[in-house]
């Protein structure tokens, strides 16, 4: 049976947002997904401890106000689409 992403929830920890656990852009390494080859399997939405991967219509995206650069979601990427780049200073 074919899986209804939209259905999937967003992440709770954005829903239910608090101070205490938001990153900002405290992380050394930053995500970036490259969706020319994303086969939107999610298995990054699943894998992030952080609940930082959001679906959106079917697409992970990074909610960057929560993610801590730890690598994981690259790491377990099948088509090895995300890339961890520098954190820039803002
Ligand atoms: S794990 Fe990789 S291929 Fe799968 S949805 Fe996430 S970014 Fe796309
Ligand atoms: S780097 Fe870590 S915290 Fe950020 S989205 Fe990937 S798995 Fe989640």
């Amino acid at each position: 049976m074919a899986i209804n992403h939209d259905s999937l929830p967003r992440t709770p920890i954005a829903i239910e947002s608090s101070e205490e656990i938001r990153t900002g852009t405290w992380r050394t390494l930053k995500p970036v997904i490259d969706r020319t080859n994303c086969s939107k399997c999610m298995i990054c939405w699943k894998y992030c401890p952080d609940l930082a991967i959001e679906i959106r219509e079917g697409e992970p995206y990074i909610d960057y106000d929560y993610c801590k650069g730890c690598g994981i979601c690259a790491n377990e990427c099948p088509k090895k689409c995300i890339s961890l780049n520098k954190q820039e200073l803002e």
